[in-house]
């Protein structure tokens, strides 16, 4: 089995550089701002901040969830924060983040699975900085209709939500989620008006090609408009263990299939994290 040890070169991370990256970085720390790009240590961090790109976690640390490839603590959530939304708003500006991402734990404790603070959020991100875009990458709140009204009312540019693996893996990847329920949630913001939806696979986990090719097919056929598709890296050993490392030219081929498929953009490479290069996905 593969882990961390003997990655492959085209793994290794990128080290921050840029002018923009360093004006942000000094911001984040004189104001003790908090990102996911660093708390998840991403390894695109030098790229992402200096186009501007940027990515929140919001509803707290502990997820009620326990999926086998996430790093984020399993547990009983502190309770909301409601000043939270007024103070992502605040990094956001303080940052100059041009395009924003938002994402949060599962908080299946609440009737309204966090839906309430996920619209708060974005509402307060567009009060204070009108010019900036956002992406909101949303659990499946249960495929609870009247909790993704909430977002689809924000109407964020662009609403995500991953499926994170193929259909055969998902009750080993993401043991409290369903791989049907994930694409009707999908399907349901698209008839909603949604204009651009948007999901990610991770790959390296044991899944097939015609298992990927099935799932990027499940996902047009949900109307999806983008997809990313990255390497799955094992945050710690006692998470799931990468089966295979995805040759590049792999990755490649993924990208022309979605493509051919008419996926509006598609995003496939080794480092690619859903929310890499997502200022590109305002297409
Ligand atoms: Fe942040 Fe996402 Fe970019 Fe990583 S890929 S640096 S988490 S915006
Ligand atoms: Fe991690 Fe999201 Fe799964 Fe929670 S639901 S364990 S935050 S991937």
């Amino acid at each position: 089995k593969t882990t961390t040890k003997g990655k492959p070169k085209w793994l290794r991370v990128k080290l921050p550089t840029g002018g923009n990256y360093k004006s942000v970085r000094k911001l984040v720390d004189n104001y003790n701002l908090h990102t996911i790009c660093e708390s998840g240590h991403c390894p695109n961090m030098g790229e992402c901040w200096g186009a501007g790109t940027a990515t929140f976690m919001i509803a707290g640390n502990t997820c009620t969830r326990s999926c086998g490839f996430c790093n984020v603590a399993t547990g009983r959530p502190d309770s909301i924060d409601w000043d939270e939304p007024e103070r992502v708003a605040r990094s956001v500006r303080l940052m100059k983040v041009k395009h924003c991402v938002l994402t949060s734990v599962d908080r299946d404790d609440l009737a309204d699975g966090g839906s309430i603070l996920w619209a708060e959020t974005v509402k307060a991100v567009r009060r204070m900085s009108p010019g900036t875009t956002m992406e909101t990458l949303i659990p499946d709140f249960q495929g609870i209709k009247r909790n993704i009204d909430r977002i689809v009312e924000a109407n964020p540019e662009i609403v995500s939500h991953n499926m994170e693996t193929v259909k055969r893996l998902t009750r080993k990847v993401r043991i409290q989620a369903k791989y049907d329920r994930s694409l009707e949630v999908l399907r349901y913001l698209k008839e909603r008006g949604i204009h651009r939806t948007k999901s990610g696979i991770m790959l390296g986990l044991g899944e097939t090609e015609e298992e990927v090719i099935e799932a990027m097919r499940d996902l047009r056929e949900a109307n999806v408009d983008i997809i990313t598709l990255g390497q799955y890296l094992q945050p710690t050993p006692k998470h799931l263990p990468v089966v295979n490392f995805i040759e590049p030219e792999q990755f490649d081929k993924y990208k022309e299939i979605g493509l051919e498929m008419g996926f509006r953009y598609v995003e496939s490479g080794p480092l690619v994290r859903s929310s890499y290069h997502a200022e590109k996905h305002l297409v």
